[in-house]
């Protein structure tokens, strides 16, 4: 569908956007995360990641009002927070922000972040009561269940 739309694309058809998250020559579309081809502030390549879409939703937000508010447009700074990754069952490996984590601890840490992330509180309860409950659930009645 991006691909379709009569705007600047780079050869991934990622929408091409200035610093401020506006699509080149249409300052009135603002486009963001994966689809976008984004340069922030400082010039540096956004990556085509979960946490770069994170940040840039606050400043395509603030942005979309302040264009409509006739308010200064504030430039992306992407900030990189570092890596998680699961290896297996109950281990992870995790760095950032000076961190360095593996095994359990990182397990546990990596769980507590996603957990953070979860929009509303009614998730963080939701998720984190799968995850406590589902390997108690699954000892006692059986996985296929
Ligand atoms: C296997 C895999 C592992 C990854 N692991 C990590 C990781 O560990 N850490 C990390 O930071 N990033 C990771 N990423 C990248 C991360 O998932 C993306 O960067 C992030 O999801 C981008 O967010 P987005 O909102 O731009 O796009 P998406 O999350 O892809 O959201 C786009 C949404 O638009 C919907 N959509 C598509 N077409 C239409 C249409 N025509 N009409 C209506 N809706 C439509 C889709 O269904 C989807 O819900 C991973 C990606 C993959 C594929």
């Amino acid at each position: 569908m991006v691909k379709n739309l009569p705007l600047k694309q780079n050869q991934r058809g990622q929408l091409i956007t200035t610093p401020t998250l506006q699509v080149v020559d249409h300052p009135e579309i603002f486009a963001l995360g994966d689809l976008a081809d984004c340069k922030d502030a400082d010039g540096q390549q956004v990556p085509a990641t979960a946490q770069s879409a994170f940040q840039q939703s606050d400043y395509a937000g603030w942005n979309l009002w302040a264009s409509l508010t006739n308010r200064p447009l504030l430039p992306f700074r992407y900030q990189y927070l570092g890596e998680m990754m699961t290896l297996g069952i109950g281990n992870a490996t995790l760095t950032g922000m000076g961190i360095q984590l593996e095994g359990s601890l990182a397990y546990v840490a990596r769980r507590l972040a996603y957990l953070n992330r979860m929009p509303t509180l009614k998730h963080q309860l939701r998720v984190g009561l799968n995850w406590v409950t589902k390997p108690i659930v699954d000892a006692f009645v059986g996985k296929d269940l």
